[in-house]
């Protein structure tokens, strides 16, 4: 059976003239799945019976099997989902005045090994699917607006992606409420959980393309942000295909330290990394980079560290956004004291770079950055046998 979450709108478009059916029917299709968020083929009430029926012999809406749903007492909330053989992935919400951010993983686990990184010490298990990589967004979407979560605070013109301006073959408008009076709970989306998403490209590419479409979800690209530690040749590919928002893992301002830190350096050093990043501003919906650096007391966080570090991208346009570290059993690195974490942001701002400080969100359920992983390995082999019995909650 095809998994309609697998489908970007080429997919959605193949898979209706494979079945003799009109164009238009992929679009049709795309705002019940994506926008009404329906989970079953039979909810589409304005295709045929006939229809329906021919459509269910070959597709389905699978949705994520939910191990886990904790909430924070700062509104952050973290779902584990399991993604089979023992594996799990995670995504979290982050609600804020103006915006709610969705943080998405590509991967379960991940081959680069960066060495502060909880995920990288599990290794790499699998690419997630594009039905898993999308089913993260259907999912949290679907779990917000049953529990009454919407954005607030947002103009209308913010909303406008969101109106969806197809019809049905009858002229009636096909979205739903919640995406007409723009109350999509997650108005921004950022590949930054598990994984590596240059290294699943091809999946990761299709369910941007899904995110983007104005059938489906309708995000701007200045909405999803990708944040890659630097597959320059994958870069460079992204930049042509589906430019979406930049994040770069830089935590480094040399080529010796950042081969320690972030191994993939030693292919794809500095100096190929940043040439990419300004080829790639020339297509980006963002006129800048986000550099993000995580603060690894002693290691990388000297003021003469941040000097280096803004010689070094002088001619980037870029923002930096420091990543307080936040530890996990095992690892090497203890987190900067705040006091270095300001001195450092201090010396790149006297260079002229806008600098901020991640405010860490969602500590108490573990879901701050670089914890997606932290214990999730054995926590949830744990969790999976508890719930395998009969208690998983499924989605759809
Ligand atoms: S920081 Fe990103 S690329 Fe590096 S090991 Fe962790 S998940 Fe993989």
């Amino acid at each position: 059976m095809i998994n309609l979450l697998d489908l970007d709108a080429a997919g959605l478009a193949a898979l209706f003239a494979d079945l003799g059916e009109k164009p238009f029917r992929a679009k049709q299709v795309s705002h019940w799945v994506h926008q009404r968020l329906v989970g079953e083929v039979e909810a589409m009430t304005d295709l045929s019976r006939a229809l329906r029926e021919k459509l269910a012999a070959v597709a389905t809406i699978h949705g994520p099997t939910v191990v886990s749903d904790t909430t924070a007492a700062d509104g952050t909330r973290k779902w584990l989902l399991d993604v089979g053989a023992g594996n799990a992935v995670e995504m979290v919400y982050i609600p804020e005045d103006d915006r709610g951010t969705l943080c998405i993983s590509s991967q379960a686990g991940c081959a680069l090994d960066c060495a502060f990184c909880s995920t990288g010490k599990q290794g790499f298990n699998r690419n997630l699917t594009t039905a898993e990589i999308v089913g993260q967004l259907w999912h949290a979407n679907r779990a917000l607006l049953a529990d009454g979560v919407s954005a607030t605070g947002r103009t209308e013109r913010e909303l406008l992606p969101l109106g969806g301006k197809a019809r049905s073959a009858k002229g009636a408008p096909m979205t739903a409420p919640w995406v007409e009076q723009g109350r999509a709970p997650i108005t921004n989306v950022v590949l930054m959980g598990m994984g590596e998403p240059l290294a699943n490209y091809d999946c990761v590419v299709s369910s941007l393309r899904v995110f983007l479409d104005d059938n489906a979800y309708g995000l701007s690209r200045r909405r999803v942000t990708l944040s890659t530690s630097g597959l320059v040749p994958a870069l460079d590919r992204l930049r042509e295909d589906c430019p979406v928002a930049l994040a770069v893992s830089l935590h480094a301002g040399n080529d010796p330290l950042r081969d320690r830190l972030v191994p993939i350096n030693r292919k794809y050093p500095l100096a190929q990394l940043l040439t990419a990043c300004l080829r790639y501003l020339d297509r980006a919906p963002r006129d800048f980079v986000t550099f993000e650096y995580v603060m690894l007391d002693g290691v990388n966080d000297a003021p003469e560290q941040a000097r280096e570090l803004a010689v070094l991208v002088r001619d980037v346009p870029c923002k930096f956004n420091l990543i307080p570290w936040n530890p996990f059993p095992g690892a090497e690195f203890r987190t900067s004291p705040r006091a270095r974490i300001l001195a450092f942001q201090k010396a790149l701002m006297d260079a002229g770079f806008v600098t901020t400080i991640r405010k860490t969100r969602g500590e108490d359920i573990d879901a701050a950055c670089g914890q997606l992983a932290g214990r999730v390995q054995d926590r949830t082999k744990r969790r999976i046998r508890i719930h395998s019995a009969a208690a998983a909650t499924t989605a759809h």
